[in-house]
């Protein structure tokens, strides 16, 4: 349960709270919303401190039905959450998209997609450098030296990085270049992951698990941002189901459930739902339009020749067009797309 604060509130309420649960032998968490202190009291016997703690001053309501993820929960915290990844606000008014190859395969390669996303109007660089393959004999990344090659993108474009972190033990690389830590979604609930992130002070993209419910997908955002790092944007990536038209089964209701649930930004990527190139384009146009905060689309300068998930990255004319049709839609929205438009609008 939840004892709800104002956080403005004096220490002495506060402490007041901490001391009631910690000599009942339960476990406290505090946080701060803008405008709450929530102390989760947690453990055993809890509902029966639920008197004493709302008559204390300052307590404004005990919640005694607050889900697991109590941090990232809407309940108590009603202002949206905006994630900066360079000049872009996640979860702002503006949609943004993230683009770029699967892996990073060369230099010239991640020199000639960052090009062409920038280009686009993209407004951050994606692209693995450690990849988590089904197959272990399938090409893993260029691991350390692909970051390096990400960092020299990153500085001729001025695009802020994307890229996934596989391993704790890389977590201080990965974070020297990357702008966005990226959980792929077979590592949703890597625990420990999870716990290391939450100590960094850098955004991280939290993917949707193949299989993962919402409520999963959230508790696994509320591990990071509950160890500390509030910056955390949710993406919506397809789940599996017994479908074989597509990679991964798009779940377009997630986004407004999660926008219900949560005051983090979602995002969607439509490359590892579709899983082709084709489906690509309605399933991102589909995502915006359902009230997505931000797109991550795989595209390449030579898609034929992509060392991982060829069939599903966008040529540079496609991602171009695409991005066309998406102004169209984010404006009927009202949303300004992409940093130049987001600046245009404040
Ligand atoms: C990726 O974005 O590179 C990726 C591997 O995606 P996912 O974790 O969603 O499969
Ligand atoms: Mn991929």
């Amino acid at each position: 349960m939840i004892a709800v604060l104002s956080r403005t509130a004096p220490l002495a309420q506060k402490a007041a709270v901490v001391r009631i649960a910690e000599d009942a032998g339960l476990e406290v968490h505090v946080s701060e919303t803008p405008t709450h202190c929530l102390i989760g009291l947690l453990g055993e016997g809890a509902s029966t401190l639920v008197p004493r703690v709302e008559a204390l001053d300052g307590v404004i309501e005990v919640d005694r039905k607050a889900p697991p993820y109590m941090i990232v929960s809407r309940t108590h915290h009603a202002h949206r959450t905006e994630v900066r990844v360079g000049q872009a606000r996640f979860g702002g008014d503006a949609v943004h998209v993230i683009a770029g190859p699967c892996s990073v395969e060369s230099r010239e390669q991640v020199l000639a997609a960052g090009d062409a996303v920038k280009m686009a109007g993209a407004s951050a660089l994606r692209g693995g450098a450690f990849k988590p393959r089904t197959s272990p004999y399938a090409f893993q990344g260029l691991g350390r030296q692909g970051l390096e090659l990400l960092a020299e993108a990153r500085a001729r474009t001025g695009l802020p990085i994307v890229t996934e972190v596989l391993d704790v033990r890389d977590i201080d690389a990965v974070a020297e270049v990357a702008d966005v830590l990226q959980v792929g979604a077979r590592n949703m609930q890597h625990v420990p992951l999870l716990r290391e992130l939450g100590r960094l002070n850098k955004p991280v993209l939290l993917k949707r698990g193949l299989c993962a419910t919402l409520d999963e997908l959230l508790c696994a955002a509320e591990y990071i941002v509950s160890a500390g790092n509030g910056q955390v944007i949710l993406c919506e990536r397809g789940v599996r189901t017994h479908v074989d038209h597509a990679r991964a089964t798009l779940d377009l209701a997630a986004i407004a459930v999660l926008k219900e649930r949560t005051h983090l930004p979602v995002i969607v990527d439509p490359s590892h739902a579709a899983g082709t190139r084709a489906l690509v384009a309605p399933l991102a146009r589909a995502a915006l339009a359902a009230g997505a905060d931000g797109l991550i689309i795989e595209s390449h300068p030579a898609p034929e020749v992509a060392r991982s998930d060829k069939a599903q990255q966008l040529r540079p004319d496609q991602l171009t067009s695409l991005m066309d049709e998406l102004r169209g839609i984010a404006s009927v929205l009202g949303r300004p797309l992409g940093v130049d438009a987001q600046e245009a609008a404040a």
